[in-house]
């Protein structure tokens, strides 16, 4: 077998986390994770995330056309062909369809991008893409342009795509944005949610730019008032 074989066995151990999980069902969602030479390696068409098996994975290139692999590569494959295209640093992308996550968009509720710390610091702000039917090249279109800003995405009544440095990396993304997701539904449920003060908000804003993880001015535009500023902060603390 080729010199993949380790990442095929992390994507077949990442399919099981996923499937089990419950953050796809049945044979949804796809995975795939770049190798040298920008080639894919991509779960097939038809295959349940959790029951992958290393030789399963179809090798494909950045038009979509299989190098090896006897199965089909997956329908979405044009959703993460883009995905890499647009963002170098990506090593793999997770396409799920995370319960709660997909509920707010079948709700129309918009899952309010200032109330959870974490969530804030890891993803800035989780854009809701126009709604792409699945399994055509219209997902491509819809993530196109967000994904160069974003580490996660949220298809419109459909699921999500997170990428990341990793499979793990994707992984623990779409994990993160699913468990925020089932955090504000049960605040929902409770009966209301509240949103962090402004001073916060800039403050992780600082922090999430500080620590490299990425821009501070997401979270300006959809948590604070026009026109504030956040401080940067130096590599000893200092602010600017
Ligand atoms: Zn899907």
């Amino acid at each position: 077998m080729d010199s993949d074989w380790n990442l095929r066995r992390e994507l077949c151990e990442i399919g099981r986390l996923v499937y089990e999980k419950g953050l796809v069902g049945g044979t949804d969602g796809n995975i795939s994770a770049r190798v040298l030479g920008d080639r894919l390696l991509i779960s097939p068409s038809g295959s349940c995330l959790g029951m992958l098996e290393p030789a399963d994975l179809v090798l494909i290139d950045q038009a979509g056309r299989v190098i090896t692999g006897r199965g089909k590569p997956s329908s979405e494959r044009w959703m993460h062909i883009a995905a890499y295209a647009e963002r170098p640093d990506v090593m793999a992308a997770i396409h799920a369809h995370p319960p709660a996550t997909v509920a707010f968009t079948v709700a129309g509720i918009e899952m309010d991008p200032c109330a959870l710390p974490e969530v804030i610091l890891a993803f800035g702000r989780v854009p809701v893409t126009a709604y792409a039917t699945p399994a055509t090249t219209e997902g491509a279109v819809v993530v196109r342009e967000l994904i160069r800003r974003h580490d996660a995405l949220v298809l419109d009544r459909h699921g999500s795509i997170t990428v990341g440095k990793s499979l793990r990396d994707a992984f623990f993304k779409l994990e993160k944005l699913e468990h925020g997701a089932q955090t504000m539904l049960m605040a929902h449920q409770l009966g209301q949610t509240r949103r962090l003060p402004p001073e916060e908000i800039a403050k992780l804003g600082a922090l999430r730019e500080a620590m490299g993880i990425g821009p501070a001015d997401e979270i300006a535009s959809a948590c604070l008032p026009p026109g504030t500023r956040i401080p940067r902060t130096g590599p000893s603390g200092e602010r600017y």
